[in-house]
């Protein structure tokens, strides 16, 4: 039966580990199409340009915003961020899922965008914020004075968690990923997202007044 795609959320401080949750959901569901924000932050080590992020220049990032060509964007931690809008619509028309890691900015965008029916959002916290930092330092891919800058940050991003649909603590990751499996299985069998069900309730009347 056919059903609406989900505009999915994950959003958590800098270090709870969406990205790495988002990258072992899109393993266990190839359908999910990952939202590939644009940034004018500089890559890290290891990250693709088109895969993990669209890294712009800042004047190529504000024609995109000038043109309407974001859905959301915000500036984080010293640089611009945004979603673009086309590859979102298009996979919503297919009905296929879509997965956002953007930050509380974002979410709040996105949730009052006209496609606001369609959002799941999920914050992820840390357990605690000595392991936010530990797990920051163990990343390895952020000097000390960005470190400095992203646990100053994430008090902020943290008091947004009542804003979200779900709220999960992030302590064990093989835990966390079954939870967030189970929370989009169920909302994907919402009524609202399966338009479909109600030619089927039709069909199954007069097959049931036939009798
Ligand atoms: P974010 O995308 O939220 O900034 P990452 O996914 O990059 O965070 O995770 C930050 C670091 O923490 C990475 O080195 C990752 O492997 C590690 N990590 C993520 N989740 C866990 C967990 N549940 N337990 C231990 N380490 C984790
Ligand atoms: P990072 O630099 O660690 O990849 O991301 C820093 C922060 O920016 C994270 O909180 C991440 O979720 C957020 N972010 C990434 N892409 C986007 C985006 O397209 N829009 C918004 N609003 N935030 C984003």
């Amino acid at each position: 039966m056919a059903r609406r795609g989900l505009l999915i959320i994950l959003s958590s401080p800098s270090g709870a580990g969406k990205s790495t949750l988002a990258k072992r959901l899109m393993v266990w569901d190839t359908a999910l199409s990952f939202s590939v924000s644009a940034t004018t932050r500089q890559p890290r080590a290891g990250e693709v340009d088109g895969a993990d992020y669209h890294f712009v220049t800042e004047p190529a990032f504000r024609k995109l915003v000038d043109d309407r060509g974001m859905l959301e964007h915000a500036r984080v931690f010293d640089n611009y961020y945004g979603s673009p809008k086309a590859p979102v619509q298009t996979a919503i028309e297919l009905g296929r899922d879509v997965l956002f890691d953007v930050d509380w900015q974002g979410a709040q965008q996105i949730s009052n965008s006209d496609l606001q029916d369609a959002v799941l959002s999920i914050f992820i916290l840390p357990p605690s914020i000595t392991e936010l930092h530990r797990r920051l330092v163990e990343r390895g891919q952020d000097d000390p004075d960005t470190i400095d800058r992203r646990m100053q940050k994430s008090w902020d991003e943290i008091s947004h968690w009542d804003g979200y649909d779900y709220v999960l603590v992030n302590d064990d990751l093989n835990t966390t990923e079954a939870q967030l499996r189970t929370i989009i299985s169920a909302e994907r069998l919402r009524r609202a997202q399966q338009p479909d069900l109600l030619d089927h309730v039709r069909t199954l009347q007069r097959e049931f007044e036939e009798r």
